[in-house]
């Protein structure tokens, strides 16, 4: 592991073997959870299903405890974009769902996230979810060994305003990760290209646009966690973490590695 530009982690090819491992476990447990949303499941439930998941697989959860957090994924109904704890709240037909995951092994980590509808939802509704997660393709697509942290914010945000006019989070933003889930550099979601660390094989990096049908500001509830739109508006959230090898890129989180997706935008796939 080196230290390079800014104090942003690089990680050695055994070290991000080890982050493949976390995401896989991320990424299947997230799986699981899409197949357990339906009306009438409690967020809290879904809750215990992903902590058995990570705990099942050899992992660790790393959200659980992490700053007193209480669950294993935030769980983010509606108007809540991120950072919702699980517990009691029923899902109800034509509810959106985000749940984010992460987990350790071997002290190396994965984090990822996915917005899940229940039931139907009115298709605007679908249209965010299609656009977020598509967004932070755009924004790994945009990662190139030589260019700079900021191209990914750039692509982000380009293709969001392509889409349509949508609420992008600027007060939460993606993440270096590694050797903790969260670490220098911040990844936002918006802004000019070239800018921060550059990018170099070994770095990782999670992804994760934050969307809303309506305004880009965000309340705290009470219980000091969970992100809601200030205006009510519903919320969007998805999210990868990749990483740059000498043959391309290798998404950690995704169960194939990113190799459909990335081969469809004309990205290497760096997958091994
Ligand atoms: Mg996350
Ligand atoms: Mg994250």
């Amino acid at each position: 592991m080196g230290l390079l530009d800014r104090g942003v982690e690089i990680k050695t090819p055994e070290q991000i073997d080890l982050m493949r491992k976390a995401g896989l476990v991320v990424g299947s447990t997230l799986e699981l959870l899409r197949g357990h949303v339906r009306a009438g499941i409690s967020t809290g439930e879904l809750d215990a299903i992903a902590e058995d998941s990570i705990r099942g697989s050899g992992a660790t959860p790393s959200f659980k405890g992490y700053h007193g957090f209480p669950g294993s994924i935030c769980a983010s109904v509606n108007d809540e974009v991120v950072h919702g704890i699980p517990g009691g709240r029923t899902l109800a037909e034509g509810d959106v769902i985000s749940i984010d995951c992460g987990a350790i092994v071997g002290g190396w980590h994965g984090d990822a996230a996915i917005t899940v509808a229940v039931g139907a939802v009115p298709p605007e509704v679908t249209e965010l979810m299609r656009v977020t997660e598509q967004a932070m393709w755009r924004g790994i697509a945009a990662a190139r060994r030589g260019g700079r942290v900021t191209d990914i914010s750039h692509a982000v945000e380009r293709y969001v305003r392509d889409q349509g006019s949508y609420g992008i989070l600027e007060d939460y933003t993606g993440h270096g990760i590694g050797s903790e889930m969260h670490m220098a550099p911040n990844v936002p979601n918006y802004g000019r290209p070239g800018k921060g660390p550059k990018l170099v094989e070994g770095i990782a990096l999670a992804v994760e646009p934050m969307l809303t049908l309506g305004s880009k500001r965000t309340d705290v509830l009470e219980d000091d966690w969970t992100v809601v739109s200030e205006d009510g508006s519903w919320g969007a959230h998805f999210e990868h973490t990749f990483t740059l090898t000498p043959t391309g890129t290798w998404v950690l989180t995704a169960l194939d590695g990113g190799e459909a997706v990335l081969t469809e935008l004309g990205v290497p796939f760096g997958g091994r």
